[in-house]
Parts: structure tokens; sequence; C-alpha cells
């Protein structure tokens, strides 16, 4: 049945981080520009900087949405820095994937391309720049639905929003709960891409992303 053509699938969404793009891009800003803009404005080095850094990052911790803004940190750290010109200027760290590139090409024009991140719009903006086109839809869950989290009801709200049906619609994305079970749980056909092979082998997992051609 697995090797069956979906012939009712409508829409494709992708996940961006670990899916479309590396984390290269995200990771040097939270753990690399953010520190050394306070290792600046508070006159410490860079070891100790990063560990009053992580300190913060973990009080408010990933269940809360500031944890994603980037605003809210440039606010609470008093940088006068725009946190999206500092982005803007690590746009050479966004790493697109190849198999993501190839498999955009090849489904552009037969499926109607979303993504489903929870990265707010400073980073999909850059991170999606050179693969924006590709898309009929970006969906951020923490700027667009103020959720930190691909919940039940943000795979919901965009079905809603597209006008299609759960099973219309086949999700894609490194996050085994976020990307997999919970897109899952309200209906949706969803694979796991698992680049480093932490997962056993089965027909759900990919390994690449092109292997999500032969379950379309
Ligand atoms: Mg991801």
């Amino acid at each position: 049945m697995w090797n069956q053509k979906h012939k009712n699938v409508k829409v494709i969404s992708f996940d961006v981080d670990g899916t479309l793009i590396d984390r290269s891009f995200v990771d040097t800003f939270w753990e690399i520009e953010i520190p050394k803009l306070y290792a600046k404005k508070y006159n410490l080095d860079f070891n100790e900087a990063w560990k009053m850094v992580k300190k913060c990052y973990d009080e408010v911790g990933d269940h809360d949405v500031r944890w994603y803004l980037p605003k809210y940190w440039f606010d609470r750290f008093n940088f006068v820095e725009n946190p999206e010109k500092i982005l803007w200027k690590l746009k050479d760290k966004v790493k697109v994937y190849p198999d993501a590139e190839k498999v955009l090409k090849e489904l552009y024009g037969k499926y109607t391309l979303i993504v489903t991140s929870n990265a707010s719009w400073e980073f999909l903006n850059i991170g999606l720049e050179k693969i924006k086109d590709y898309f009929s839809k970006i969906y951020s869950c923490t700027s667009d639905f103020g959720e930190v989290r691909k919940t039940p009801s943000v795979y919901l709200r965009i079905c809603n929003d597209l006008k299609v049906k759960p099973n219309e619609i086949v999700h894609v994305g490194d996050h085994y709960e976020f990307d997999y079970l919970v897109p899952r749980s309200v209906g949706i056909e969803a694979y796991l891409i698992d680049r480093k092979g932490k997962f056993n082998p089965r027909k759900d997992v990919l390994k690449t992303l092109e292997d999500l051609l032969k379950y379309l």
C-alpha cells in the first residue's frame, strides 16, 4: 500500500531548519552573534558572555514564545543593534540542502507547496530567501499563530486556511514529535527526515527528501 499513489494529496508542507536548510544559520545567531553582542555591551569575554546568555535562554525556556523571538532578547539585553540587520549579515550561512532544492523543483507546479515552521519571520525571510518562490504560503507558528510549537491546532488552522482536509496534506520535517506525531494525530500523512540515521529505517522515515517522491 505504501507504493500506492495518493491521488488526493494537494499540499506538501515542509519544515525549515534541518529539513530544507541546515541549522548553522540559526545556531550562529543564537550561540555566536548574541553572546558576541553581550560580551561587547557588558565588557566580558566571549565565554563569560555565552554563559550568561545561555543562563537567560534556559530561564525563559523553549515553552515560552519569547524564547524564539530575536526582538525579545535584544530588548532584554538592551542591545541597540537591529536583530534583522544582524541576521542579514549571516545570510551566507544559509545552506539549502541539495536534495531539498531538487525535490522542490520536482514538486513545484504539481502540488501546492507550503512551509510550516516554528521559526519567527525574521529567520524565515532570510533562511528561505533563495527558495521562497516555490511556496504558496509560509506559516510561522511563533509569528503567525503565537504558538511555540506545531500543535494540532496549528496544523488544523493551516488546513482551514488552505481549505483542504488533513488527508490532502503531506508534511515532512525532522522533529519526531512536532513534524511527525502531531500532524499524524490530526490525520496528516507525515514523514520524518532523518539525515543522521538516528531512527530505525522504515518507510515513513526518509534518509533524503528525494525519498518522499516515491510516496507521492
Ligand atoms: Mg526542523
